[in-house]
């Protein structure tokens, strides 16, 4: 393409905390410039934000309503508006840039409830826009690997999975200690019906559907609220079933003290295993029966014989690791070049179509409300709803 893709933002503000990976990632293939934003739900740190990202000031928003407004009117507006504010306001804001006509890249969850991803799922096929959602840790090189050997069939029948997401940062009630990230976070108004199991057990699941190729089914769950005076939960246990029969385990917890963010994930089939952690995400134990466990690691060329879409998300050689950044890269690197071939009127190829998007959102919600619904009936097995 003879120009970069032009993105603006919502959310990321100077003392937010996702925003700036965003940034950061969104810049690192040199493919896409940001040039607007509204940044803060105060307009002063917006208007601080733009300085410090050395914006023309007047690509510098009080309003997202302000930014789809005063964007249109330009020669050049931008191409899509990436949202990285609170859950609640995922919905408005995604629906009023689709309608208005702009690409949009949207945090996780997808939205506030099962309703709204439904309704935003409708907006994004009639408006016919790009929608990329931010499950970065589908985006390593690794679990694409992981995913090209479970197609290709190296472990057989998938029969069963154990997903994890330990962290331990709310183990004290910060919420009320001036915590802005701990306070939306455990309001349901702002997060939604789910606490730690929307907030990370969202991504537990994605990442075990995304490597089986399977879908959750059933779920048993139990959620807990260990810290006194909590709204939601921040703690998530749950026995899993998929389309195809196979079985699983999923846990999620932000009490969990001395975790960090061990998301790890086990996938056993009926002729081998496979077994990936995002704290060493440069390898993946792949395991035969009656064989010595092997160690695949990130960069080497065996990587890409096996699976271009991992060759693809790699950047740099061997032994110089990868990670967080470059992930999330991958999702932004894919998303615009969908976007550039829209703009080069070409089809995008399958590799440049490998992220996550408007589908993922919607099964990431059914995957909340299943977990909530399940653990409010004392961990009685229930169904994904029938949404599609
Ligand atoms: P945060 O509280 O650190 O930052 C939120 C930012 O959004 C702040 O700058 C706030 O002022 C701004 N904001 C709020 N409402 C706004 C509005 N209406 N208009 C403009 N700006 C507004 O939150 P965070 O931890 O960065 O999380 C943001 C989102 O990213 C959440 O949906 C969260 O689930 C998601 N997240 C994803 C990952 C991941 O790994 N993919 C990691 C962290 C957070």
């Amino acid at each position: 393409m003879k120009r970069k893709v032009r993105m603006g933002m919502v959310g990321g503000g100077p003392a937010a905390f996702i925003g700036e990976v965003h940034r950061k990632a969104a810049r690192l293939d040199g493919k896409i410039e940001i040039l607007a934003g509204a940044f803060d739900i105060d307009p002063a740190q917006s208007r601080k934000m733009g300085e410090m990202l050395c914006l023309d000031p007047t690509r510098v928003y009080d309003t997202y309503q302000q930014m789809i407004e005063q964007e249109l009117k330009r020669p050049d507006p931008v191409d899509f508006i990436t949202i990285a504010t609170p859950n609640k306001w995922h919905f408005p804001i995604a629906n009023d840039c689709l309608k208005a006509g702009f690409h949009v890249m949207c945090e996780k969850p997808m939205t506030l409830t099962l309703n709204e991803a439904v309704e935003l799922k409708k907006v994004v096929e009639q408006t016919g826009k790009v929608f990329g959602l931010m499950h970065n840790y589908t985006a390593y090189p690794m679990v694409k690997l992981a995913r090209d050997m479970v197609r290709q069939g190296d472990i057989g029948k998938v029969l069963k999975i154990v997903v994890q997401y330990p962290q331990g940062w709310l183990i004290k009630p910060i919420e009320r200690e001036g915590s802005p990230q701990a306070a939306w976070r455990t309001d349901p108004k702002q997060s939604g019906a789910g606490g730690c199991v929307g907030d990370i057990g969202t991504h537990a699941a994605n990442l075990a559907e995304y490597v089986s190729g399977l879908k959750i089914q059933e779920i048993c769950a139990e959620l807990t609220t260990f810290v006194a005076g909590r709204q939601l939960d921040d703690d998530a246990n749950a026995l899993l079933r998929f389309n195809n029969g196979a079985r699983g385990l999923l846990h999620a917890s932000q009490i969990s003290v001395g975790q960090e963010n061990n998301l790890a994930i086990w996938v056993h089939g009926d002729k081998g295993s496979l077994e990936w952690h995002q704290e060493d995400p440069n390898e993946l134990v792949v395991c035969g029966m009656d064989q010595p466990v092997q160690v695949w690691r990130r960069g080497n060329d065996y990587i890409g014989r096996k699976s271009p879409a991992a060759a693809r998300a790699t950047r740099i050689p061997f032994g110089h690791p990868e990670a967080f950044l470059e992930a999330f890269a991958n999702n932004y690197v894919n998303f615009a070049d969908t976007i550039a071939a829209r703009i080069e009127n070409r089809a995008p190829t399958e590799w440049e179509l490998d992220f996550p998007g408007v589908e993922q959102g919607v099964r990431g919600m059914a995957f909340i409300e299943t977990m909530v619904a399940s653990a409010s009936s004392d961990a009685k097995w229930t169904c994904l709803p029938d949404f599609e």
